[in-house]
């Protein structure tokens, strides 16, 4: 008895060891970020720049993207930053990317334990992985690209199961072309945070940032003018206000999404409702650190 108990701890002890060795190969030589300017004051809200490589590149471009964004110089101390790229170039974005940029996915199951869900991957191994951030809710998942979408009650659970295990979360909301031309983007973003707001606790909410985007504006070259979109974002922030609570609208970030680049990065960032964007094809170019500059 006492030879298999022996048996079981050398084998705990070396499987722990294994963990940290696998840990300290991961989290090794991710080089240091530098930041510059001042920090947002007590109560404003920082800056949140996510980007999201979609199913985009290979080791070798993301490789050459990070060596970019590593050179790319500091980033403003009122900005955070995540990428988030495909579930299988997570790894090479934990253990390569500066370490003042957060890594992120682009969706999680909505199971809250790992099992037998072939395909999916649970927000809690994510966690386990290093990843901080994911997406939750973008337009291209509730279209569902050929496959069911992602309805607005199956989101909220995703959001809810992802802050339940540590992770913070992007949740994607916005209109069509059609819903906005037919005056209706109000309702279409207030549908889509609704089942949100029923199933989150109070607290949940310093871990959700809203990105608002506009699906025509999504890698169609189209923005919002700033003015339309602080528009949105102010309504936004007032359904907050009303539906979960005045402090969690004042704190809770919104970021705009749809064709945001450096060029009209500055003028977006400048409106008092944006407090951030969602960056798709900005994102897998050097123009993202004008984007985060944009903030300066
Ligand atoms: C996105 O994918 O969330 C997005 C906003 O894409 P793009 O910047 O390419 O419009």
């Amino acid at each position: 008895m006492d030879f298999v108990k022996n048996q079981a701890q050398k084998v705990k002890a070396a499987v722990g060891e294994k963990v940290e060795d696998v840990k300290k190969i991961v989290h090794k030589g991710r080089p240091k970020g530098s930041s510059t300017g001042e920090p947002a004051a007590a109560g404003e809200r920082a800056y949140l720049i996510g980007g999201n490589w979609k199913c985009n590149g290979t080791q070798e471009s993301l490789t050459t993207l990070i060596q970019t964004f590593n050179a790319a110089g500091p980033i403003p101390a009122n900005v955070e930053v995540a990428i988030c790229p495909t579930d299988i170039h997570i790894g090479l974005a934990l253990a390569t990317l500066r370490d003042d940029i957060s890594v992120g996915a682009q969706n999680c199951g909505a199971n809250d334990k790992p099992g037998a869900f072939t395909g999916e991957i649970c927000a809690s191994q994510l966690v386990d992985a290093g990843v901080q951030w994911v997406i939750i809710g973008h337009s291209e998942r509730r279209e569902g690209f050929g496959m069911a979408g992602e309805d607005s009650e199956l989101c909220a659970k995703k959001l809810k199961v992802a802050l339940d295990a540590g992770l913070k979360v992007m949740f994607a909301i916005g209109e069509k072309k059609e819903e906005r031309e037919s005056g209706v983007t109000m309702e279409v973003c207030a549908s889509q945070l609704q089942p949100a707001a029923k199933l989150l606790e109070e607290k949940d909410w310093a871990n959700v940032a809203i990105a608002y985007e506009p699906v025509w504006a999504i890698g169609t070259g189209l923005t919002a003018t700033p003015e339309m979109a602080q528009e949105t974002h102010k309504s936004i922030r007032e359904w907050v206000a009303e539906h979960v609570s005045a402090d969690v609208a004042s704190a809770v970030r919104i970021q705009y999404g749809g064709s945001m680049k450096g060029a009209n990065a500055k003028e977006l960032l400048a409106q008092p409702d944006i407090d951030g964007g969602l960056i798709g094809g900005a994102s897998l170019k050097a123009d993202f650190f004008n984007v985060v500059n944009g903030a300066l």
